[in-house]
């Protein structure tokens, strides 16, 4: 992110702003942009692929003219099962009703209602609920009908029109996890270099390690994200947290997949976890979902994204409110400006030492240097940290630590660039020197210099890797005053 050309906020928390018919005028994009969007998510459950293309060019055309580090996020739809479509009108289900669910196509009526569900019968067992249209209608199942059909009862009725989606939270689904689809938009991203990709109704960490297993495959520096909102996915929650490379708690799905009550407790776990493990987490799904159609946020709104900046999340998503808001940068400029109220007045978001749960890290080395230099910088209040990466981790993990200071991490890999810009408080910058440790050193302060970064006299602390040659893990700290 070298801001010569254009002034972008400096907050710490990232935004995430999903990507649609309401961003793409560039003159809107750029607005966006300059009030705080880190990273663009591209939403594969709508929008064709010549779409999805356009915004990703529009994307790289600007990182390009701009000298900016947007990134680009692949959200994969995932097993998500839906209604087809209904009669004209919708269906009026009425409480109490009998009704039949199928896995043969037709047009749903008061009688028998399409699920795009597989294994219907086979999985679906007496007594289960049914959500549909996030849980605003309810169905519990009450007997298997044939192969292909189960008998239900609604519990809570309402109109229920097409394509709306439906949860099964106390079955024991046996859908795999990745769809054909889901495969097809994974080659798309991965051949239009997107910087993550997001995984919809995780369940284990088997599902991530098979895209992980794909992207190694394909030599792709692609980076993972869980979606956490299925119960499996919270009973694995440490499994899946550890192979994951990031991990969002989509709360739109999770609050109809577990009792709604428990999310807000779930979010703390699932950050403060994350934040252990050294995993950027975005909290997502209605954060100011009023600003769809109003140009000011809900007073619980305000609250909602101060907390999640409390809970200590990376990241901040924003769905609907972007991608077909009519407000798409005030939206940002009215996130930003909490973000930075509570990001100047709190002080609990700092330093996060939880050294502890690394000791059994096989990076517990470079994780406790990159631990103590967040310390130092905090003892000498630092002006900035300075660190160099290949892989990556010395990025995730300084950020995990939360410095006061500002963090700059420099690479000669970049496609990190991209990457990096999801983590709290991270700017990336390109470096591919290889004139040892000193000279690397001096190079990139005066690089930061030159991006007017950092100014004569202030306190910089560098990480390095000496020797220099062998391009290890981190294992040095230098303090220097910029001349
Ligand atoms: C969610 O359910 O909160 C979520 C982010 O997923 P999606 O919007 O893809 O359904």
């Amino acid at each position: 992110m070298i801001q010569d050309m254009i002034e972008i906020n400096e907050n710490k928390t990232k935004i995430v702003a999903t990507y649609g018919p309401s961003t793409m005028d560039d003159g809107v994009f750029k607005e966006m942009i300059i009030q705080g969007v880190d990273v663009f998510r591209f939403n594969f459950s709508h929008g064709d692929y010549d779409f999805h293309l356009k915004g990703f060019q529009q994307l790289k055309d600007f990182n390009k003219i701009h000298k900016t580090s947007i990134a680009i996020l692949a959200d994969l739809q995932g097993p998500k099962i839906r209604i087809g479509s209904t009669i004209e009108g919708g269906i009026n289900l009425i409480e109490g009703q009998k009704i039949l669910l199928t896995n043969q196509e037709q047009i749903s009526d008061e009688h028998k209602l399409f699920v795009s569900y597989e294994n219907l019968s086979q999985d679906v067992k007496p007594n289960e609920d049914i959500l549909i249209d996030d849980g605003k209608l309810k169905l519990r199942s009450i007997k298997v009908i044939d192969e292909f059909t189960i008998e239900t009862q609604v519990i809570e009725g309402g109109l229920l029109t097409s394509k709306k989606g439906v949860n099964f939270p106390n079955t024991k689904t046996t859908i795999s996890a990745i769809t054909p689809k889901d495969w097809a938009d994974f080659e798309f991203a991965v051949e239009h270099r997107a910087n993550w990709i997001a995984l919809s109704f995780v369940r284990d960490a088997k599902d991530i390690l098979e895209i992980k297993n794909k992207l190694a495959e394909k030599n792709s520096y692609i980076k993972v994200i869980a979606k956490l909102e299925k119960p499996e996915a919270i009973d694995n929650l440490d499994e899946i947290i550890e192979v994951a490379d990031g991990v969002m708690v989509a709360r739109g799905d999770l609050a109809v997949e577990v009792p709604l009550e428990r999310v807000p407790l779930l979010q703390k776990e699932i950050v403060r976890k994350c934040n252990q493990k050294g995993k950027p987490v975005i909290v997502a799904t209605q954060m100011m979902e009023s600003m769809t159609d109003k140009s000011f946020p809900t007073r619980a709104e305000i609250s909602d994204v101060a907390n999640a900046v409390i809970d200590g999340a990376d990241a901040l998503m924003l769905s609907g409110e972007t991608s077909v808001g009519k407000y798409p940068v005030k939206v940002i400029e009215t996130m930003n400006k909490i973000i930075t109220q509570i990001e100047a007045n709190s002080k609990i978001i700092y330093n996060q030492y939880d050294l502890a749960t690394h000791e059994s890290n096989k990076d517990f080395l470079s994780d406790a240097l990159c631990f103590q230099c967040v310390n130092l910088a905090e003892n000498i209040n630092a002006d900035a940290i300075i660190g160099m990466t290949r892989s990556g981790y010395t990025g995730f993990r300084i950020s995990s630590f939360r410095p006061k200071s500002k963090v700059f991490i420099f690479t000669d890999n970049r496609p990190l660039l991209y990457t990096m810009n999801l983590l709290w408080g991270v700017k990336c910058f390109y470096y591919d020197g290889f004139a040892g440790t000193d000279q690397t050193i001096a190079d990139v302060i005066e690089l930061l210099k030159s991006y007017n970064q950092v100014k004569k006299n202030d306190v910089v602390i560098n990480t390095a890797s000496m020797p220099f040659s062998d391009r290890a893990k981190t294992n040095t700290i230098k303090i220097s005053i910029v001349s």
